[in-house]
């Protein structure tokens, strides 16, 4: 037995690490296990020329945990260590690259997989003790023993189960959590449960089958179906997928999948994870991925990208660059596949991946001509079509100045009635209900010379004048009913024939400024700056016979009912006037 002193200076390392562990806590178990699957392929490598015959399956990573003494165990049966190899690896190298981690992470904003191997169990741990035995069955097993201060302890002894290494991990009171098997097994099946090589935790095996590695065509539709329930256990069925699988100019292979989609729904970031040769390295892909596909779910593998840089470094790396285009190509590729040959299950899922595709439009030039063609409109009506078909349909309405004017509703709930009154007039409405909507409206706009209004903005009312004239008030009546509703409602009141069946009033606002408004939720909510009053509409001739206000107060608030300004508290006034209008008191 021994004891000896490194020659690195490790002063100061600790604080450190433990810095880096508390907002990356979890990589020690990921780096131990990785050093025992390192060692059985080394193992598998060497076997042949060594004359060990050995296939994969007798070569294991076990985990035990012993939580009243505060101890996790992490063993293999791999390639193990020599006396020297044990020195010169756990001790000098591991600490000098301990070291440069170190650092390299206080000047930069590391990423956070880029590992600090064998020595960062001190994070966890106050003493660490190494029993290896080389595969090399002549030469004794080797114990050493650190407490991650620059002295160590090292002995030659027996390693009862043979060939392999134990690292036993003596953890701090504060990290005590490593001992319980339910958090060592999260962990495990997190970092490694992909991995080639046997992993268990207290007996039980974690390992799953890497589908993404599977060629394309031999893996069934319910595969896909079974494994993203592996990954994302008692979430709803995805909705499409695409299996990405490139050999050049990089090396990567993957599957993505399209999560069905709600309006309600909260948007998830960090759903899609890395995975560099089977071992799962993050899930905060956004300086690797254009941003709509952080929103995705699934699995990503390449050993291509660069991990050792710093993030805004990664932005700039031309792999990454090479990677997100190609994703991104073969996602539109794939849209387009299921669009030309099997419409109606495209219509199908359009309204889970269509805020996908149309957050792509918008942040992406090359994706945008990429699926500008398969990108839908889905009507008020259930009808849905593409960019194409629907300029075709809706081009003969168009604006003073010659555009295209097309119609949308953005919460059906409110702008329901005159959605359908647009539609009873010919119209063709679309929803437009997705938080991207509003960004993508104003990106099809500048692209294609395209106007889109909503059913409730100001100018809206044009395009339901009526000139059926049946019923209309004539000059004197209306200048009346529109002073009286000028003092009822002081806003700007203008008349306007929408035929007999037509609304008695609409409040309407203008476009640009309440979209403008609603992208950036910033200042008042512009308040409706016109009021429109239906000459045809019966509600007026009542009021001219009777000279009753309530008419008045009526038709106003359907107007607000309409455009969803009708608070609780006016509804009830609305309801109770309603019955006494009808009820003739
Ligand atoms: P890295 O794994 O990045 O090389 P580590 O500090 O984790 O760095 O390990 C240093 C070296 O120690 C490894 O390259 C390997 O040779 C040796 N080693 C570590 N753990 C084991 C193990 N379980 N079995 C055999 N060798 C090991």
């Amino acid at each position: 037995m021994r004891t000896g002193t490194l020659g690195v200076n490790l002063s100061g390392l600790l604080p450190i690490i433990r810095r880096y562990l508390y907002t990356h806590s979890d990589v020690f178990l990921r780096e131990l296990i990785a050093n025992g699957v390192d060692a059985c392929q080394k193992l598998l490598a060497i076997g042949p020329r060594e004359n060990i015959t050995l296939s994969p399956d007798q070569l294991r990573v076990e985990i035990v945990v012993y939580p009243a003494k505060r101890q996790l165990v992490v063993r293999d049966n791999g390639i193990g260590m020599t006396e020297e190899e044990v020195e010169r690896f756990l001790t000098v190298i591991a600490a000098s690259s301990a070291r440069e981690f170190a650092e390299k992470y206080k000047e930069t904003d590391i990423i956070g997989f880029f590992g600090m191997g064998f020595y960062s169990a001190f994070m966890v741990a106050e003493k660490v003790e190494v029993l290896t035995q080389s595969y090399r069955a002549e030469l004794p097993a080797v114990r050493w023993i650190g407490d991650g201060s620059e002295n160590y302890h090292i002995e030659l002894t027996q390693r009862p189960e043979g060939r392999g290494t134990t690292v036993t991990l003596h953890l701090a009171k504060e990290y005590e959590e490593y001992a319980q098997v339910w958090k060592v097994r999260q962990i495990a099946e997190k970092y490694a449960r992909f991995l080639p090589i046997s992993i268990s935790v207290e007996g039980s095996p974690i390992n799953q089958k890497p589908l993404w590695r599977d060629h394309p065509t031999q893996v069934q539709p319910e595969t896909y179906k079974q494994f993203y329930r592996l990954l994302y256990p008692g979430r709803p069925e995805p909705v499409f997928h695409v299996h990405l699988n490139i050999d050049y100019p990089v090396h990567l292979q993957g599957i993505l999948y399209f999560p069905p989609l709600r309006p309600e729904m909260v948007v998830e970031k960090n759903t899609l994870s890395l995975y560099v040769r089977g071992m799962f390295i993050t899930d905060q892909l956004s300086e690797l991925l254009p941003p709509y596909f952080e929103l995705l779910h699934g699995v990503i593998e390449s050993a291509d990208i660069p991990l050792n840089v710093s993030r805004s470094q990664l932005q700039i790396d031309p792999t990454v660059r090479k990677i997100s285009q190609y994703i991104s190509r073969k996602v539109a590729e794939k849209l387009k596949e299921l669009a030309e040959t099997d419409r109606s299950a495209y219509e199908k899922v359009w309204d889970s991946v269509g805020p996908f595709v149309k957050y792509g439009m918008v942040r992406d030039e090359d994706f945008a001509k990429r699926v500008k063609d398969i990108v839908l409109f889905h009507a008020v009506s259930g009808e849905f079509f593409t960019l194409p078909e629907y300029k075709a349909k809706v081009s003969a309405a168009r604006d003073p100045r010659g555009f295209i004017v097309g119609f949308y509703v953005n919460d059906l709930k409110k702008q329901g009635t005159l959605a359908q009154l647009f539609q009873s007039k010919g119209y063709i409405v679309v929803k437009a209900d997705s938080v991207i909507d509003p960004y993508w409206l104003s990106h099809v706009e500048a692209s294609e010379g395209l106007r889109f209004v909503r059913v409730d903005a100001e100018e809206a009312a044009r395009w339901l004048e009526s000139n059926e004239g049946e019923g209309a008030l004539n000059v004197q009546e209306i200048q009346s009913v529109k002073e009286a509703l000028e003092r009822l409602t002081a806003l700007k009141v203008e008349p306007q024939a929408m035929g007999p069946n037509g609304p008695a009033a609409l409040l309407l606002r203008e476009e640009s400024q309440r979209r403008l408004y609603e992208a950036t939720l910033q200042g008042e909510v512009p308040s409706p700056s016109r009021f429109i009053f239906n000459t045809q509409h019966p509600i007026y001739r009542r009021y001219l016979l009777t000279q009753d206000i309530r008419w008045l107060e009526h038709a106003r608030d359907w107007a607000r009912l309409l455009s969803g300004d009708l608070g609780e508290t006016d509804l009830q006034a609305f309801l109770s006037r309603d019955w006494s209008l009808l009820s003739g008191s």
